[in-house]
Order: C-alpha cells, then sequence, then structure tokens
C-alpha cells in the first residue's frame, strides 16, 4: 500500500495521515488532534483532505489486484492452450479481448479491483505464469504465479475438451450473471474444479423449485419415500412431521458441460440429506454419487490430507 501524501503550494509534502489528525484537532479543538490510530490512511483519508482544498497525490498502488480465481485462470488456460506455439503478446487481439472479458466478469462476481485489474499486461504474463509447467516451452516463462495455475494446469492442461468446455460455460454463464447480479446465492462448500461461476451455475440447477419438486414427486411415486439415495437417510422417520417432505438435490451432471438456458433432466438429479450433500461438495474434486456410496461403506471413508498429531 502506498502512502497518501500532499503538497502544499511549495512542493512541501506531508503524510495525509499527520495532517488529517491534526486538521481535526483545529476543527473540534476540544477533542484534541485525532491520533493515528483512530482512522485509516489511503483513499478515504486521500478524499476527506480533498474534500477540504488540499492537493493529493493518490497513494501509487491504490488497489492491489486480487489473487486471480479459477474462472479467470481456467480462462486463461484455454487462450494458452490455443495460442502457445505463437505466443501472444499484451497487443494481440485475444488477449486484449480477455482483458476486457476478465473486467466484465470482475464486475459481476463483485472483485474487480482498481485500474489496472486485468489488463492486457496482466493477462500476458499470466500467460507466462503458464508456460513454465508446459513441457513443450522447453523453460520458457515465468517463475511466478500462485498456485492457483498449477492447480488448473493438472485438471485441465491434459484435458482439452474439458477446458474448451469449461470456459465457453463460464463465458456463457458471465452475460446471464451481468442480467440478474443479485442472485447471490450462499455457497457452502469448495467451488467446483471448474470455477465460482459455473458452481453458482451448479447451485441454481439443484434449487430451481419447479424440477426439485417434480424429481421428489417421482421419488414419492417410486418409493412411497423421500430418502437419501447415498445414505438411506429420510428425515421424515428421523425428525417426523417437520421433516415431512424434506430432502436436497444434487445435480449429477458434469460441471465443465453447464451452460446457462439449458434445461435440467429428471435423470440428472440424485436425493441427497444435507449431509451427503455437504460431504459432495466440501472439498475439490467433487465427489461422485458412487465415490459417495464407497466412502459410506467405508471403503474410501478415511480422509488422506487428515493427519492426527499426536501430542
Ligand atoms: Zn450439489
Ligand atoms: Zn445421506
Amino acid at each position: 500500500m502506498g502512502t497518501t501524501s500532499l503538497r502544499d503550494g511549495d512542493g512541501q509534502v506531508y503524510d495525509a495521515k499527520a495532517i488529517l489528525g491534526a486538521a481535526h484537532g483545529y476543527q473540534h479543538s476540544a477533542l484534541g488532534p485525532l491520533p493515528q490510530s483512530e482512522f485509516h490512511g489511503g483513499l478515504p483519508t486521500a478524499r476527506k483532505l480533498r474534500d477540504l482544498g488540499f492537493a493529493v497525490d493518490e497513494p501509487t498502488v491504490a488497489r492491489r489486484n486480487p489473487v486471480w480465481s479459477r474462472d479467470e485462470l481456467i480462462l486463461a488456460l484455454d487462450l494458452y492452450m490455443r495460442h502457445r506455439l505463437a505466443f501472444p503478446d499484451d497487443k494481440h487481439p485475444e488477449v486484449v479481448a480477455l482483458s476486457q472479458f476478465l473486467n466484465r466478469l470482475g464486475a459481476a462476481m463483485g472483485t474487480a479491483g482498481g485500474k489496472r485489474f486485468r489488463n492486457a499486461n496482466g493477462v500476458a504474463m499470466k500467460l507466462q505464469n503458464f508456460r513454465r509447467f508446459d513441457p513443450t516451452q522447453e523453460g520458457k516463462g515465468l517463475p511466478g504465479g500462485g498456485k492457483g495455475e498449477e492447480e488448473v494446469w493438472a485438471v485441465f492442461a491434459h484435458d482439452a475438451k474439458r477446458l474448451r468446455s469449461a470456459a465457453e460455460g463460464i463465458r456463457a454463464t458471465v452475460l446471464v450473471l451481468e442480467d440478474a447480479p443479485e442472485q447471490e446465492l450462499e455457497e457452502e462448500g469448495e467451488e467446483a474444479e471448474e470455477g465460482r461461476v459455473l458452481t453458482r451455475l451448479h447451485r441454481t440447477r439443484e434449487r430451481d423449485r419447479k424440477i426439485v419438486e417434480r424429481r421428489k414427486a417421482k421419488a414419492l411415486r417410486d418409493h412411497g419415500s423421500l430418502h437419501c439415495e447415498a445414505c438411506g437417510f429420510d428425515f421424515a422417520i428421523r425428525y417426523g412431521k417437520r421433516g415431512n417432505g424434506f430432502i436436497e438435490c444434487h445435480h449429477t451432471k458434469p460441471v465443465s458441460t453447464l451452460l446457462p438456458g439449458d434445461k435440467t433432466k429428471l435423470e440428472e438429479l440424485v436425493l441427497l440429506c444435507a449431509n451427503c450433500h455437504r460431504i459432495v461438495h466440501i472439498r475439490r474434486p467433487w465427489m461422485s454419487i458412487d465415490e459417495l456410496k464407497l466412502a459410506l461403506q467405508g471403503k474410501t471413508g478415511s480422509a488422506p490430507n487428515l493427519r492426527i498429531k499426536k501430542t
């Protein structure tokens, strides 16, 4: 974070926080100067000082750009894979187009940062970050970058179809999100390997009232009860009247194939109790229903990542 500073007529530069603190003291003499701990510096301070008639130099790094999300990395990798033979720079029309699209995505998801958010130069650099994982590039590329690139590379670099399909799904869904930004869904568990945009689309599918009611009606017709199709839990039996009619739906269609406007088919939904549904989504990669059933039989249930330390 840069420091907000301001200049007087002689070009003398002062620290904005100190000035604002002192100014507060003059304005409210009974209270005395405001100590630095009482307010935050940065942009709000700069604005306040400008209101008071000072010339303010904005902090040079006004807002740090957020770490690249999975959605963004998938779109970048998609571009990378199509152009790695003739490596594109920041003037390349597709790099420029991706930069513009990422700004739309950022606005739709509420993650857009400052002026330089995902500019063409930043996009071109991100492509370089992927390059270092690519055996066809013989050690070219930038050493930097986060864990995100490595994860996205591992999942998608060798599955061109899934990558293409996920990127298309994200692009199409963002255009829909722009029209309905208020549809903020709470998200439990980890986002899918395909990122947040398609995770949201998955959630809207399984919470679509109409199809969910039809799916439940079918289960009642077939079995005369609503029970979890993985563990057998029946809310009506366990909780009595209050649990009557309650069960969650999980959408089993691969997330990379989701597109806005698709019709959910009845057979794509399975009924799961709340616990099983949470477990499916709790971490990446999401579990398939077969894996869930195996885990319930104790066959793969132990969590390999969980090590309990003896003290
Ligand atoms: Zn689900
Ligand atoms: Zn269950």
